[in-house]
């Protein structure tokens, strides 16, 4: 039996029970006719926190006031500005201060990470990765295969899920994994495929990657501040993450990285630039490189501090939240559209297919939803209600209910703009 009800009035009852319900204060929401939007697509853009302004401010002025000294004597020094985000960071992403690192951005971060985790040999070459990953993470990994002088269409694999199916099975990956055995040099996975909205079952796919000889990474871009990751405990070689999606740090910002502690100190190879230096001698000038015996080995340059100044704000308001909090509220909050989806497609006789996993530990807070004998001209409908969607080729609408600052009533309007668009 269901706990949910299609009504404005449960709807409501839910977000007035929601210990989180405060944080949707904090945020800056699009307008339409006078009217926040209904925005859940948290998993391309976050909203801006009402505290980024304030916090690039104090950059500014403190750049202002003390022009190189700020990188000293600043309120959050530059030169460590870094640091300051560790911490949360690493709660964030279940790892240990020491294997965390803000820098760059998400892309960058998996070729500097490939620069270590993708060593080729003999006949071990093989890249075996999601069917449809994010176009750039193809990019990545098939460029890295030429530059070790490798052939993509043969070194790079997909696994495709089965005929009729939309989503990959555990076991089938790692029956994958285990065909292409001792040819497999490494698993790169999404933490949550883009599309599909799919959750990767990561420590499993790590550990089978493990017994083959082979490591195993993930980009976790629609994973960090989606799903509750444990990255250190499920021994996972390295992975990456992009801050502008569920993060909410805007536009651009700047990305993560984590390195396990298993391979720190350890000197793998890597692209080294002046800030991956040991801290204490960096201003030394030395000719030789000395890593730090952190994950901040991997940082290349000095840290982008206005737009570290947004995610350090944002990683606060995880921390105030708490991931477990949030993950439980987002998993009934996308149960809830779920819910309403199904209620407008029973109501109208609407062909609509959610493709994302309907167990939630297979999921994070998106649905993607293919309308049958509907395309695009649905999803122009929904927006033109003040609703913010997605749309991704060839036919798929993605919905992110996003735990931080939507709300039980946005899923139920979203549910009646639905049935209205149906009819
Ligand atoms: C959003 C996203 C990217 C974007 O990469 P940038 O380097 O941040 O531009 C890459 N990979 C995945 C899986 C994404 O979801």
């Amino acid at each position: 039996m269901s706990t949910f009800e299609n009504t404005l009035s449960f709807a409501r009852t839910q977000d007035a029970s929601d210990p989180l319900r405060a944080f949707r204060d904090e945020f800056l929401f699009p307008q339409l006719n006078g009217e926040a939007v209904i925005y859940f697509t948290g998993n391309s853009l976050g909203l801006q926190p009402k505290g980024a302004a304030a916090a690039i401010r104090q950059e500014l002025d403190d750049w202002a006031a003390l022009g190189v000294e700020g990188h000293l004597r600043g309120k959050h020094p530059w030169y460590s500005y870094h640091e300051e985000l560790t911490g949360p960071t690493a709660r964030l992403v279940g790892a240990k201060e020491e294997e965390v690192v803000v820098m760059n951005q998400l892309t960058s971060n998996l070729h500097f990470l490939l620069v270590s985790f993708y060593r080729p040999d003999g006949k071990r070459r093989v890249i075996l990765t999601e069917q449809r990953p994010f176009p750039s993470d193809t990019y990545a990994l098939a460029s890295q295969i030429s530059f070790h002088g490798g052939v993509p269409d043969r070194d790079l694999v997909e696994v495709a899920p089965r005929e009729g199916e939309h989503t990959l099975r555990t076991e089938d990956i790692i029956g994958r994994i285990n065909d292409v055995g001792e040819e497999l040099a490494l698993v790169c996975f999404g933490g949550v495929n883009f599309y599909t909205g799919q959750a990767f079952e990561m420590e499993a796919i790590a550990k089978a990657a493990h017994a083959v000889g082979a490591v195993a990474g993930f980009d976790l871009a629609h994973a960090a501040g989606n799903l509750q990751l444990r990255l250190h405990d499920w021994n996972i070689d390295f992975a990456a993450w992009c801050t502008y999606k569920y993060l909410n740090s805007g536009p651009g910002s700047v990305a993560g990285a984590f390195i396990h502690e298993r391979h720190l100190g350890k000197g793998l190879p890597l692209f080294a630039g002046w800030w991956g230096h040991d801290k204490h001698e960096r201003f030394k000038m030395e000719r030789t490189f000395k890593p730090m015996p952190t994950a901040e080995a991997w940082q290349v340059s000095n840290a982008p501090v206005l737009s570290m100044a947004v995610h350090r704000t944002a990683l606060e308001q995880f921390d105030r939240a708490g991931m477990d909090n949030l993950r439980a509220k987002s998993e009934r909050l996308t149960g809830y559209l779920a819910f309403v989806i199904g209620e407008a497609a029973k109501a109208t006789g609407g062909q609509l297919e959610i493709i994302t996993p309907s167990n939630p530990a297979q999921r994070g807070c998106q649905l993607s939803i293919v309308a049958h004998g509907r395309g695009k001209d649905l999803f122009h409908a929904i927006c033109s209600h003040g609703v913010f969607a997605d749309w991704r080729e060839p036919n798929v609408i993605r919905i992110a209910p996003v735990p931080l600052y939507n709300t039980f009533e946005d899923v139920y309007r979203f549910g009646a703009i639905l049935n209205s668009c149906l009819q």
